[in-house]
């Protein structure tokens, strides 16, 4: 570690202050996969960093996730690709299906494709498998856990955190990376709500032999239908899992990757859907559910010292499967624009993160509420006329997935 952590007798009500002796000290609040992407990024460029975190835990739930090229990339760069190729699936392709007949489409080959047209693998990951790649390059020591933030004072020259403990640090930035309901957020910016989507996400995630017999192929495969969709695609080392999502209207709003849900619930909303999505659906024994949130665009990310990354900054509907993604390409040009700041003067530098970053993760959070809407389409004019459209594409990774997946965000730092 390049800072040093210093007990601090004169102010009792503080456990801890922490000083560090570098050019550019850092705080992120929250270690998610932002937040520990940040860690590895900022570290890379010689930027003392410290991760807080208010679990005293690190752990993910049993769910999958999909990282596409435009993120893999960033974490190869990092050192991570041995593990990354060791644990994670790559889906030969991702296919659209109709919900009722199955009939396939569109097809977006990947794999060996993605490598060639996007510069890098898309990946399936157990959640779980992801987190623990991050957090094994992480030196445990300027990882603080049970340390929930919970205000935070800027000064004309560094800003200070205070936690739930009673302990205090601080630095040059503080970098907010703390999710959807993010306590720096609201530091900086004033209480605001999420936003309700209306639908609510089953999931669930079988050994893969209790699937064999329905023989699905290594693939992202979605299937569209009426108000509802469903996603599912294998994870974990040599696809030893299969993993689900299954998206239906709902009032329910508690977001918790832990909260049960039941499978005659989620059987009943796919009811006369194809005998595959049910055969899936129903081979779990217990199901979790997560009402679906996101949040108006924010005016800016930044104030001051303080700056927000990955759900903190623009949280987004998973339609795009995206959230993640963007929180590591975040983590990326952060750590470009703070590479050679001036530790005094750190506006210019997290003024050009935000204007860099912004575009791309607003587009992301538009089109994941666009997809919400297109993915659900009834059956009718409207449908038919998506359909068309989507049979018409090339057959080639879409060309319209250009602009996501081929983009190399920390290409221009290296001009
Ligand atoms: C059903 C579903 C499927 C998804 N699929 C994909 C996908 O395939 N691909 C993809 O890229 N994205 C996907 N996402 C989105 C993705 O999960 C999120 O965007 C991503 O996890 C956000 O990461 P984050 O690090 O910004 O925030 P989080 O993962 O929310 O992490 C925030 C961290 O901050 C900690 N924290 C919170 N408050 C405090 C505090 N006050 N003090 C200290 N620590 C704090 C939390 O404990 C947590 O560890 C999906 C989301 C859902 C709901």
């Amino acid at each position: 570690m390049h800072g040093q952590l210093r007990r601090d007798g004169h102010t009792p009500s503080r456990r801890s202050v922490i000083v560090a002796t570098t050019h550019m000290r850092v705080i992120v609040i929250g270690a998610g996969i932002g937040g520990l992407a940040a860690k590895l990024t900022l570290r890379r460029c010689g930027i003392d960093v410290e991760v807080f975190e208010q679990a005293s835990e690190l752990r993910e739930v049993g769910a999958g996730i999909q990282i596409s090229p435009n993120a893999s990339r960033i974490l190869h760069r990092l050192g991570l690709e041995e593990p990354m190729r060791r644990l994670g699936v790559r889906p030969q392709a991702v296919v659209f299906r109709r919900w009722d007949d199955g009939r396939e489409l569109a097809r977006q080959p990947l794999a060996d494709a993605a490598e060639r047209d996007f510069g890098a693998p898309y990946y399936h990951f157990h959640r779980a498998d992801l987190l623990d790649i991050l957090s094994a390059a992480v030196p445990r020591r300027v990882l603080h856990l049970d340390h929930r933030c919970v205000g935070l004072s800027q000064h004309n020259d560094r800003v200070e955190v205070q936690f739930h403990n009673g302990a205090s640090a601080d630095a040059d930035v503080v970098v907010g990376a703390d999710g959807i309901h993010s306590t720096v957020r609201n530091a900086v910016m004033g209480p605001e709500s999420a936003r309700f989507s209306g639908h609510v996400a089953y999931r669930g995630l079988v050994p893969a032999d209790r699937v064999a017999h329905l023989g699905v192929e290594v693939a992202a495969i979605a299937w569209w239908g009426p108000g509802h969709h469903f996603v599912h695609y294998y994870v974990g080392a040599g696809g030893r899992y299969h993993n689900w999502v299954a998206v239906t209207p709902g009032e329910w709003r508690v977001e918790s990757w832990t909260a049960k849900g039941e499978v005659s619930d989620a059987l009943r909303e796919f009811e006369g859907w194809h005998p595959q999505v049910r055969a899936i659906i129903g081979a779990v024994e217990t199901t979790n559910r997560w009402a679906l949130y996101d949040r108006e665009l924010l005016p800016r990310w930044t104030v001051g010292r303080v700056t927000l990354m990955g759900d903190a900054a623009h949280p987004m509907l998973p339609y795009m499967a995206q959230g993640a993604v963007q929180s590591i390409e975040d983590a990326a040009v952060l750590a470009k624009c703070l590479e050679r700041a001036d530790s005094q003067d750190v506006s210019a530098a997290l003024l050009r993160y935000e204007q860099t970053r912004k575009p791309r993760a607003s587009r992301c959070q538009e089109g994941s509420r666009r997809n919400g809407i297109m993915y659900h389409l009834a059956d009718g004019e409207d449908q038919r006329k998506r359909d068309a459209n989507l049979a018409s594409a090339t057959t080639a990774p879409l060309p319209q997935n250009a602009w996501l997946y081929g983009h190399d965000v920390e290409a221009e730092f290296s001009r």
